[in-house]
């Protein structure tokens, strides 16, 4: 596919840079070669692919300076791609520091008042606006945000400390992050002055205000950090020209050893990168695929993605509407973690795919939750009251709140979910696709199956069923759903396909006036274009995909016992609408991303390292074996809707070799080798 070289080179004269004095203000003026003389521009030629610079700030108000660094930024380089972290938490609780950070939004003001208000340019109050509308929450981890069409990617976390930062994997044995910004009230500890060097590149600089200058000096010694006064968004650009100290650069190896090691059994970011014109293939055009092929494009790097159907979302991506909403458990987990932040990323995958003019039918109208007998009512409660959970991501209500929110007679006290509702999965995978494809960086290979994949040398080739090869690909992506263990390469991945009907009724009667999607026994959302949505059948039948009429009376039972005493369901007429699907589930709830595990060699290690303290050690300290070059992403189960699109772009992230939003304990949970590296490096039978 041919992909266009790209020119990072300001609009202007090479030489030409811009720096503000006033970090409230966009003015831009020449800078004084005085001040810049020891530093130069961050070289962009030298970034992987020439184009992605990486910015970690500290303190809350740091979101306005960046903003407006990247307002110019991204005007003087047209190419460029930001990723930056922001930690906004110089506050004592989450919410606290949320709330810092949200008095800079525009929270419903016209565009023009904030503007004038906080003297602010409207570009950067539209990238504000876009960061509102993604919904930023007081919740554990990371929330990214892919803003600006993709050339802006935030990772917001509302805390800051070293468990923190030590969770955060480099890259290899280096760090990514090419200048820190201190702009929170507090000093930083040690331990994390440590954390921050590990992640910084060998040249990056610590910017600071003046009046901070001379106390983090002194906590800064020997970190390799230099300090540089914060005089405007352009410093952020500038770095120090200097070699490490030797007792930084040997604390930094030290430190970077130690964290590679506790990934030696999960292997991340192996690979080296790609060239900018070198494709990754993907078989699969479902949620997972479709959305990978999008955060791939979003980075510039070229996919090919292979689909056995026509069109994307055919398979288990083709439902008329899924419900969106986070899987949660009571216990504080992984899991927990994981479903919220990619609940809300899915939210603003479809959010902006729809303000870029893709028609995705959906409605955030809310997902209530209620139980049918004593054991799930049991659990619910249980999950209510497990943690302080975020207001938006769920509530708790009574019967009568029920009824309001449903529209129709509920009975029960239950569970809601204010930013849930429903997407039409296939009108989502295809607006990703067809945005990866107008971007020029996806090569879409519709009805064509992929029967073999095979290693010559060290690439990947493709055989299709009409005889047809592709290749060579240095990189392959698994995302073929109910199919992703029927390679032998991945046969032996511990994920099984379940089948599911959902059934199409017709709106009518009482069913009529349902506004938010409900969720018992089974599930019935609100009608679109006059049929709602109902099921689904959970069988362990993969091979029959025919419509069952078994199936579509338990989908129906399943509303009746779930609302006993409610008449909005009686003598409800169901027809024969459905359609039937295969879900690809794991035990854990996890879905799987990452490096195909080569389970024939672990097993043949396994022969001599097993049962003993030492090969315990022996598995944490040694890579574990991998098929080079072949990555999963599957296993995304009943709620691929909430997952999927996050999953897709931690992949993407780690093929590109970027942070990721996600640290080293819950991407060993994702690991596809995870069944066996959990017993393996605890000295465990498998
Ligand atoms: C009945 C049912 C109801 C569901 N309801 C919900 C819900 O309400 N909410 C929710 O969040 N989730 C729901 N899910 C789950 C969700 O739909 C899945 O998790 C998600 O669609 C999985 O996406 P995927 O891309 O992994 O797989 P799929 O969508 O199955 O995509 C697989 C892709 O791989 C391609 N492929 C496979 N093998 C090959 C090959 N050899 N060569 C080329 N192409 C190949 C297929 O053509 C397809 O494009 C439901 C699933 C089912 C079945």
């Amino acid at each position: 596919m041919p992909v266009k070289q790209e020119q990072l080179r300001p609009s202007g004269s090479e030489n030409t840079q811009t720096c503000s004095q006033n970090p409230t203000s966009v003015e831009t003026t020449q800078a004084p070669t005085a001040t810049l003389a020891p530093y130069q521009q961050i070289r962009f030629g030298d970034k992987p692919f020439g184009r992605q610079i990486c910015l970690a700030a500290v303190g809350s108000e740091a979101l306005l300076p960046l903003l407006q660094l990247w307002s110019q930024l991204r005007q003087d380089y047209p190419k460029l791609v930001l990723q930056l972290l922001l930690f906004a938490a110089d506050k004592d609780s989450r919410a606290e520091s949320l709330k810092v950070l949200q008095s800079k939004l525009p929270l419903g003001q016209t565009t023009e008042a904030t503007a004038s208000a906080e003297h602010q340019t409207s570009e950067v109050i539209s990238l504000l606006a876009e960061l509102q509308a993604g919904k930023p929450l007081a919740i554990p981890g990371c929330q990214r945000f892919v803003l600006d069409g993709g050339r802006l990617t935030l990772d917001l976390y509302l805390e800051f400390d070293a468990t923190l930062l030590k969770e955060l994997p480099g890259v290899n044995h280096n760090g990514w992050i090419d200048n820190w910004l201190w702009l929170a009230e507090p000093l930083p500890s040690q331990a994390e002055v440590w954390q921050m060097a590990r992640l910084a590149k060998d040249y990056a600089s610590l910017l600071c205000l003046p009046s901070k200058r001379s106390a983090l000096a002194s906590i800064m010694v020997n970190s390799g950090l230099n300090i540089v006064d914060f005089n405007g968004p352009a410093a952020l650009l500038l770095t120090q020209q200097t070699e490490l100290e030797p007792i930084a650069k040997a604390e930094r190896l030290a430190l970077r050893r130690q964290s590679n090691a506790r990934l030696a059994p999960w292997p991340l970011y192996r690979e080296s990168t790609l060239a900018a014109d070198e494709s990754i293939a993907i078989i699969g055009a479902g949620v997972a695929g479709s959305q990978l092929a999008l955060s791939l494009a979003e980075r510039h790097q070229p996919s090919q993605v292979f689909c056995s159907e026509e069109n994307a979302g055919q398979s288990a991506s083709g439902n008329r509407q899924g419900a969106l909403y986070p899987l949660l458990t009571p216990e504080t987990s992984e899991l927990n973690t994981l479903f919220q932040q990619g609940f809300l990323f899915s939210r603003r995958r479809i959010t902006a795919l729809v303000a870029a003019g893709f028609d995705i039918a959906h409605d955030f109208c809310g997902v209530l939750h209620t139980g049918f007998d004593e054991r799930s009512r049991t659990r619910l409660n249980k999950i209510a009251e497990g943690q302080n959970w975020h207001p938006d991501i769920l509530r708790r209500v009574n019967n009568f709140e029920a009824t309001e929110l449903a529209g129709l007679d509920i009975k029960e006290d239950g569970l809601f979910y204010p930013l849930g509702g429903w997407v039409c999965p296939r009108a989502l995978c295809r607006a990703a696709i067809q945005y990866a494809v107008e971007s020029t960086y996806c090569d879409f290979q519709r009805r064509t199956h992929i029967s073999e994949i095979s290693r010559e040398g060290s690439h990947w080739w493709l055989s299709a069923t009409d005889g047809r090869r592709f290749g060579p690909f240095k990189k392959l992506v698994l995302a073929s759903g109910a199919s992703l263990t029927a390679l032998p390469q991945t046969s032996a991945l511990p994920a099984s396909p379940f089948r599911g009907q959902v059934s199409e009724v017709a709106t009518q009667g009482g069913l009529r006036a349902l506004k938010t999607v409900l969720c018992a026994k089974g599930y019935l959302t609100p009608a679109w274009e006059g049929i709602h949505c109902l099921g689904a059948s959970y069988v362990k039948d993969p091979e029959q995909l025919a419509y069952s009429d078994v199936e579509q009376r338990e989908n129906l039972q399943k509303i009746a016992m779930s609302y006993p005493d409610a008449d909005w369901h009686q003598g409800l007429v169901m027809g024969q609408g459905a359609r039937v699907g295969v879900r690809m589930v794991t035990r854990d709830h996890f879905p799987m991303l990452g490096q195909a595990p080569d389970v024939e060699a672990l097993m043949q290690v396994y022969q001599q390292h097993q049962h003993t303290p030492e090969s315990a050690r022996y598995w944490q300290q040694t890579p574990a074996p991998v098929h080079p070059g072949l990555y999963v992403l599957g296993g995304l189960g009943s709620r691929g809707l909430s997952t999927g699109p996050l999953a897709a772009d931690i992949l993407a992230s780690e093929l590109c070799h970027q942070p990721l939003p996600v640290g080293s304990t819950l991407l060993q949970r994702l690991n596809p080798n995870r069944m066996w590296m959990r017993k393996l490096i605890k000295g465990k039978a498998l």
